[in-house]
């Protein structure tokens, strides 16, 4: 049986004792990677349940140091996180509604926490929003059967994903692995189904009663970050001001971008020096804004007021984009066992790969001697975030010039990326290194010049990122030492190119065909 499948049997079997469910002292929602008010299912649902019993509704997010650790969760990322719950507390707060943060230092005591929690409270109904990695899966599945044998309705509900997993079908009935069929049916779905983009409001306040009675869970703290997550003083002033909290800034992001630069987003989407994209990436993983609004913002925007794929369409092109998220999502839910970090393709699973750390520490350092890869990891580093068309060159490079097992990047990028989300990770690791679902064929090698020569013309990226090249005002930025300013190179220290590249292509194109059984 599949995770989704546990999931689902568990919550049909929960459903004929939801309405017989007594009426508690309150009804709750469980915070996970939900962190906002608005257009949240979850939510919504636990507020409507509350208001019909007349109960008050209580918030509650458990933080756990293990599972950051085992979900590689960047420092960064953690700090967004708590971040966020403050600014929700406080606007939970103006609905006198709680919201209790605590840290479980133990990852397998947390079920029996929130149980505990939950019995403590009083509480008829717990609400929460699915997520689909599989360990998440079977928690959920686990709490759904714990809870009924004490006598509360636990509801899972489907959230994150624009389109519910399972709704999209190919021809025959199965499940669909390549991008662009599966794409023309997601938005044939929701043409056909508008009302699936619709907002859910706000949860009600709270009676004025509920402060007094919960006192402990308003006054509650939110926690500071486990030790081995926390940021150095000088980080956390560069990264407040760079990535402000909470959904506000979310939504005002959202609308400056829809109303400044969507309509040209397919033109300049793919160069990195350029303002072009939303940068919302770290709101839609923190989940300070879901994907369904912005969706819908953007197509309401449009001057379709449909979701289509055209590619020459700005606001289509970028619903597109933000659709990518749901596919690696459907494709989680599909074929867990990527969970694993297992190729998509199991005769993708023999390819020799390299573990040369010293090679690798050059990438992550941004000291290829290739400028456009220094300029994107150093990007990375400094910022927590690197552009979609840098994340492709850079994962190609290690996987394809290198031959570094792609998984090392793909741990990289979780622990050092703010936006760090599994499914979206592993499906762009897996596009680059051309072994995930619907990949870039493993004969498509980037030239790290030619991007850079395309996708940064003027060098203005690369001259931000690499000091040591600011002096070079002519196209020689992208290759110094090929170019004729190997001596600027060489003063400021910046590395000469650490493979041929050429070459490399040989020695990756000679390896994925030994790999995979192929002339
Ligand atoms: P925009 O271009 O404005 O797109 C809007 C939103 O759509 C993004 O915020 C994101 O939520 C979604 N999106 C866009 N492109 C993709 C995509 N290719 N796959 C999935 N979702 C997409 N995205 C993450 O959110 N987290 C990751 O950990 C992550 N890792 C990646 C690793 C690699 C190797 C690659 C190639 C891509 C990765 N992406 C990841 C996808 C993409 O690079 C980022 O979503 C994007 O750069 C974020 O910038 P933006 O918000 O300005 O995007």
């Amino acid at each position: 049986e599949r995770p989704i499948e546990t999931l689902e049997n568990a919550i049909s079997e929960t459903q004929p004792q939801r309405d017989s469910i007594l009426p508690g002292k309150c009804v709750v929602h469980w915070y996970k990677c939900d962190t906002r008010t608005m257009d949240n299912r979850a939510l919504h649902l636990a507020s409507e349940t509350a208001a019909k019993h007349q109960l008050p509704l209580l918030c509650f997010y458990l933080i756990s140091p293990q599972d950051f650790e085992a979900h590689l969760t960047a420092p960064i990322r953690v700090d967004f996180i708590l971040r966020n719950l403050q600014k929700l507390k406080e606007d939970l707060s103006e609905l006198d509604i709680p919201l209790y943060v605590e840290t479980v230092e133990r990852r397998r005591e947390l079920p029996s926490r929130l149980i505990e929690l939950c019995t403590i409270w009083g509480a008829s109904h717990v609400y929460c929003n699915a997520e689909y990695e599989v360990d998440e899966l079977r928690r959920e599945a686990t709490l759904t059967r714990s809870c009924l044998g004490k006598g509360i309705s636990f509801n899972v509900i489907h959230d994150t994903c624009v389109v519910q997993p399972g709704c999209l079908k190919s021809g025959a009935g199965g499940a669909l692995s390549v991008y662009s069929p599966w794409h023309r049916k997601w938005c044939a779905y929701l043409n056909e189904h508008p009302e699936q983009l619709d907002a859910f409001p706000p949860p009600k306040k709270n009676p004025p009663a509920t402060l007094q009675a919960y006192p402990d869970l308003f006054a509650c703290k939110i926690p500071d970050a486990p030790k081995s997550k926390q940021l150095r003083e000088e980080e956390k002033t560069r990264f407040h001001t760079m990535w402000p909290a909470g959904e506000h800034e979310a939504r005002a992001r959202l609308s400056k971008f829809i109303l400044e630069r969507i309509l040209k987003y397919h033109e300049h989407r793919n160069l990195p020096g350029g303002n072009a994209t939303s940068n919302l990436s770290a709101h839609l993983a923190a989940g300070t804004l879901a994907a369904r609004t912005v969706v819908r913002e953007a197509r309401d925007a449009a001057p379709s007021k449909r979701l289509t794929d055209d590619r020459k369409q700005g606001h289509s092109m970028w619903i597109g984009e933000v659709a990518w998220r749901d596919f690696y999502r459907h494709v989680l839910c599909h074929w867990p066992y990527i969970c694993m970090n297992k190729p998509f393709k199991p005769e993708y699973s023999n390819i020799e790969w390299e573990y040369d750390l010293d090679q690798f520490g050059r990438w992550t350092d941004g000291n290829t001697g290739f400028p456009i890869v220094d300029a994107a990891m150093r990007q990375a580093r400094h910022t927590g975030y690197m552009h979609n068309r840098c994340r492709m060159i850079v994962a190609s490079f290690l996987a394809k010039d290198l031959l570094i097992d792609w998984r090392m990047g793909e741990k990289w990028f979780m622990e050092h990326l703010i936006d760090g989300d599994f499914a979206s990770n592993n499906g762009g690791w897996g596009f680059s290194a051309s072994v995930g679902v619907d990949p870039q064929p493993y004969f498509r090698i980037f030239n790290p010049l030619l991007q850079s020569e395309k996708f940064d013309l003027e060098g203005n990226y690369i001259r931000k990122w690499i000091p040591e090249l600011a002096g070079i005002k002519d196209k020689g930025i992208h290759d110094p030492y090929g170019r004729g300013y190997a001596k600027i190179a060489e003063v400021n220290g910046y590395p000469r190119p650490m493979v041929d590249h050429k070459k490399a292509r040989e020695r990756a194109l000679a390896r994925y065909k030994a790999g995979i059984g192929r002339d």
